[in-house]
């Protein structure tokens, strides 16, 4: 499935088939899950996609050839991050998520709406076991991401969540699971949501804009909506820090001081790195983490994409590359 235009759907396309080069592998695609980030590049918010573009980045599929790590028939998972310089000020110190000269996947590289796909294979990982592919796939960007972002909250016992789509839905069992306490914030007439936010351990959920139940010691930001950055500050405690853990969000109200006085902290989350790609891998089957998913055939990305922008993902949305019927 190729993106032509921003802003245009997506062509089923013949393509040729990728080679790996050196220290690639070439991978058979089983499953691609369905990020936000896919819709901001679509939708033109990201600049500068590698058009035709292939999108996707939660790749989970098996080596055909190339490359040295991996054999042939291994599962792999091909996650946003795809390759790094390894030479910048970034990549020295240990921050390969801010390297300026970066190359993500189903941006700047082909990504995983696709039969086939190349991967750098550094930037591969392998996939746990007992993790059917479509469930493993939402852990290589929602997992990840919401992994980084957690860790960004701290020590925080009251943990909220804005916005209650594929990442939260994974934070939230990983939360509870830390024995913190979690409370979902999302549009205040989203009762599937609130209602799925308290099976997986949400202790309250309800409007994100109106008051909080009591106060948070942290929040992360997963809804790309700008107005929710206040609302966050608003409900967090002194000391206590809002995470925005998406790639892109809508421009952010400005709000009086006195919400960020008390040494509160506003921050964002970018990309990941490889470390917490192992970091994470090994923590999921730990908790253990169960996603949630909703499979549509690879010819569908452009409704179930349509299915996330409209919120209407129950968990994570999944490309599944089998022919369907
Ligand atoms: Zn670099
Ligand atoms: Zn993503």
């Amino acid at each position: 499935m190729v993106l032509d235009s921003p802003r245009e759907p997506l062509r089923a396309a013949d393509l040729t088939s990728p080679r790996p080069e050196a220290g690639e592998v070439l991978i058979e695609v089983a499953v691609c899950g369905v990020c936000r980030t896919d819709l901001h590049v679509v939708d033109g918010e990201l600049p500068e996609p590698n058009l035709p573009l292939v999108p996707g980045h939660q790749i989970v599929g098996r080596v055909v050839e190339g490359g040295e790590r991996f054999a042939p028939g291994d599962r792999v998972g091909v996650p946003w991050l795809g390759w790094t310089c390894g030479e910048c000020r970034y990549c020295r110190s240990g921050r390969e998520n801010l390297c300026d000269f970066a190359r993500f996947t189903g941006y700047q590289r082909d990504g995983g709406y696709a039969e086939l796909a190349t991967a750098d294979e550094r930037f591969a990982f392998p996939i746990p076991e007992g993790y059917p592919d479509a469930q493993a796939a939402p852990l290589l960007c929602a997992g990840l991401i919401g992994h980084r972002a957690l860790r960004m909250a701290g020590e925080a016992e009251r943990l909220g969540l804005y916005g209650f789509g594929a990442s939260a839905h994974i934070v939230c069992q990983v939360a509870r699971h830390e024995g913190r306490r979690v409370f979902a914030f999302t549009r205040a007439d989203d009762e599937a949501a609130q209602g799925f936010a308290r099976e997986l351990g949400a202790e309250w959920a309800g409007d994100a804009l109106g008051p909080a139940p009591e106060e948070l010691d942290a929040a992360i930001v997963f809804a790309p909506v700008g107005e929710l950055v206040p609302a966050a500050l608003r409900a967090t405690a002194k000391g206590g820090v809002v995470v925005c853990a998406g790639i892109h969000m809508s421009d952010i109200p400005s709000f009086p001081y006195e919400l960020l006085w008390g040494e509160r902290v506003l921050r964002s989350v970018a990309n990941l790195t490889r470390r917490d790609g192992e970091e994470f891998m090994a923590l999921a089957p730990s908790v253990p983490v169960r996603t949630e998913v909703e499979l549509h055939p690879l010819a569908a990305a452009n409704e179930a994409l349509e299915r996330l922008r409209s919120g209407d993902v129950r968990g994570a949305a999944v490309l599944d590359t089998a022919p369907s019927g």
